[in-house]
């Protein structure tokens, strides 16, 4: 379990925060390269326009001959007004710094690509390092020949500036990054433990049902889908108890259903075997011994039956079939029985309904089942009355209503559930209304338990009519 929360832990951090990571680090790279380019392009046409200035000054005193072309490049040079930012420079036809606005001659082998450039003919513009290790900025423009010497103006920016702004942007997105990035990783971190923990709680108690424990229940802590996957298996437990009580109670119903007609054909078999010459003993005998043989055989058919649905290897064989019929078989089976109980039996069969298209064995298997209930379930003196009737022109219906035990609200959704008895004081497994529900449906049709306890029970069964029937 401690393995799993550690995956869920570590598939958040690739998958999240990774990414977050890797967008993070794109935007700062970006960023960064745009804020550079930014600033060098302002710098490049700060510098150009500088430069454009000077060279339009130093042209139109060499296009004046009143005026002395040598002293006018002094003079600018002197006079240049820009000097926190940048120098001048004036370069003779030697390539070497002559004059400088900033009065230093700078080093001889300091690098002057972009004088370089200029004298071949392309733009004279260089950002690089020079000699003592700074880096520049640097645009030379030729000046016209034939002059007083001078072979170029050039203008040259520190970009030292420049880059330490660059740097402190930089490291300021670096650090908003960094922030989000911590932030995301615990609230991300808050998130992923509010799922883990509780789904280890899950575990652990998923567990002990595994283990046949259906005592414990998860605690909810929140309404979210953690808190509602806590009240399924909650219910889930509840549910499972349920089955297990039932399961219990079914295998003890089912022992019992098992030992009364086996103690009867046992004590009859001793008898008979006791008193073989006395016929009259031996001819009730056989008798009682069919009777409980005939019940024990249709528990076990029912019982087969049942376990053959839950394998989903039930079968129908279906044909066009009468309902009457298998209703009036039924009601034949019955009517011996419940005269013996004293429970009248009121089956008024009407002419003829309309056919229907099932597996007669099965239907006939229902009606048995609900008119059994009905006369189990009624007391001496009780009246069962059978109806077979078509509520429309698609359907046929048939009712089996009693004035019985009935069944209580409570237990009545309940009692089409496997094993589910709502009364223990009659024989029965409880599972012949789930069979017959099953079969039923198989069909297309419903089965319907309507009743009021203390007053009686209704089983209404429709079917679907077969087409063109
Ligand atoms: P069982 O074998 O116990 O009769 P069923 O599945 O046939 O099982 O019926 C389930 C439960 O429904 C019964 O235990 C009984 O409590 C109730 N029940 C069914 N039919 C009737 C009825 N006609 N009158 C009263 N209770 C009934």
């Amino acid at each position: 379990m401690a393995d799993k929360s550690r995956n869920i832990t570590q598939r958040w951090m690739i998958n999240n925060i990774g990414m977050i990571f890797l967008v993070l680090a794109a935007v700062v790279l970006a960023g960064t390269i745009l804020l550079r380019s930014f600033y060098y392009n302002s710098a490049k046409q700060y510098l150009s326009s500088k430069m454009n200035m000077v060279s339009s000054i130093l042209q139109n005193s060499y296009n004046d001959p009143s005026t002395s072309f040598s002293s006018e490049v002094r003079s600018v040079v002197e006079n240049w007004s820009d000097r926190d930012h940048s120098e001048l420079m004036i370069i003779n036809s030697q390539g070497n710094a002559e004059l400088t606005s900033s009065g230093f001659i700078p080093n001889v082998e300091d690098n002057m690509e972009d004088y370089r450039k200029a004298l071949e003919g392309s733009s004279g513009y260089y950002t690089g390092k020079i000699s003592s290790g700074e880096k520049i900025m640097a645009m030379s423009i030729l000046l016209p020949e034939n002059n007083a010497g001078y072979s170029a103006v050039r203008v040259v920016s520190s970009m030292k500036r420049i880059d330490s702004r660059i740097m402190i942007s930089t490291l300021a997105v670096i650090a908003i990054c960094i922030a989000i990035l911590a932030m995301t990783f615990f609230s991300g971190m808050y998130f992923v433990k509010s799922i883990v923990l509780p789904v280890r709680q899950i575990g652990a108690t998923a567990r002990r049902y595994a283990e046949g424990d259906f005592s414990v229940r998860i605690k909810k802590k929140n309404n979210d889908e953690i808190g509602e996957l806590c009240d399924i298996i909650n219910h889930m437990a509840e549910e499972l108890a349920n089955s297990e009580n039932m399961k219990n109670e079914f295998i003890s119903s089912v022992s019992h259903e098992l030992r009364t007609p086996l103690t009867a054909i046992k004590g009859w078999s001793e008898t008979i075997a006791g008193m073989p010459e006395d016929a009259d003993t031996v001819s009730k005998g056989m008798r009682v011994i069919g009777a409980e043989t005939e019940r024990l055989s249709q528990m076990v058919e029912e019982l087969l039956d049942f376990s053959r649905m839950q394998n989903g290897r039930f079968s129908l064989n279906k044909a066009t079939m009468d309902v009457l019929a298998e209703l009036g078989d039924a009601v034949l089976i019955y009517a011996e029985r419940a005269k013996r109980d004293g429970i009248t039996v009121n089956y008024d069969e009407p002419d003829m309904l309309p056919f229907i298209y099932g597996d007669r064995n099965r239907i006939r298997q229902v009606f048995i089942n609900i008119i059994d209930n009905a006369i189990k379930y009624s007391d001496k003196g009780g009246i069962v009355s059978i109806q077979a009737l078509m509520p429309d022109a698609l359907h046929v219906e048939i009712d089996v209503s009693d004035n019985g035990c009935g069944i209580s609200q409570q237990d009545l959704p309940k009692i089409k559930t496997k094993f589910y008895k709502a009364n223990y004081t009659r024989r029965g497994s409880g599972i012949g209304l789930a069979v017959a529900d099953e079969i039923v449906t198989m069909h297309g049709g419903t089965l319907d338990v309507l009743s009021e306890q203390g007053v009686g029970t209704i089983v209404k069964i429709i079917f679907p009519i077969q087409k063109n029937s």
